[in-house]
């Protein structure tokens, strides 16, 4: 089985788009994930997925705190912006929920402290206990096939 179609059969999957942040020493680091999933109702934790090659990595490693925010509709720039695939440098505002940056605008705000990780292969898995929640009432943006994509009306 080659890379392509792993790929291809992974990207079956739809999913939203969140965007991981965190902040060490001051600075603030966001990147673009949809490599997340709810694990436990009770205790509250959800898993995020970040490869090895990822600056993501170690910012975790040293925060052990970190928020996931699932984008909005109208927030695809920003997934363009935290996945670096947009060439010019923008500066985006965070707001903060215990001290965890946030992005404002997100359909969902989930902070996290870092309860577990595992290396598997090549990406590390961060087992997230929730800290705390935040809701907005409007559309996720939708990524399938390597594409963005909206919810169709009902
Ligand atoms: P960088 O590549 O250095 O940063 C990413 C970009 O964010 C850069 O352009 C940087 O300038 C910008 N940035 C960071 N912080 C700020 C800030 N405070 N203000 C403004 N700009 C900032 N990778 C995974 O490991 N796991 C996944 O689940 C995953 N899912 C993905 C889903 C989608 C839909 C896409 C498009 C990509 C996904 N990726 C995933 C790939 C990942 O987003 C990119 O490889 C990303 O570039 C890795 O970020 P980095 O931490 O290495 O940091």
């Amino acid at each position: 089985m080659d890379d392509r179609q792993f790929r291809n059969a992974m990207g079956k999957f739809a999913t939203g788009v969140t965007v991981v942040a965190t902040e060490v020493a001051g600075n603030v680091h966001g990147m673009t994930a949809n490599a997340f999933m709810s694990v436990s109702l009770n205790p509250k934790l959800v898993v995020i997925s970040i490869a090895e090659k990822a600056q993501m990595l170690e910012k975790i490693k040293q925060s052990k705190k970190f928020s996931v925010n699932i984008l909005a509709a109208k927030q695809q720039e920003l997934s363009m912006i935290f996945a670096g695939q947009l060439k010019n440098q923008q500066e985006v505002p965070f707001e903060r929920i215990e001290g965890i940056p946030v992005l404002p605008g997100a359909v969902a705000q989930i902070t996290c402290e870092v309860s577990a990780e595992h290396v598997e292969g090549d990406h590390t898995l961060f087992i997230g206990r929730v800290t705390s929640i935040n809701l907005e009432d409007s559309d996720p943006l939708i990524y399938f096939g390597g594409k963005y994509r909206s919810l169709a009306d009902e």
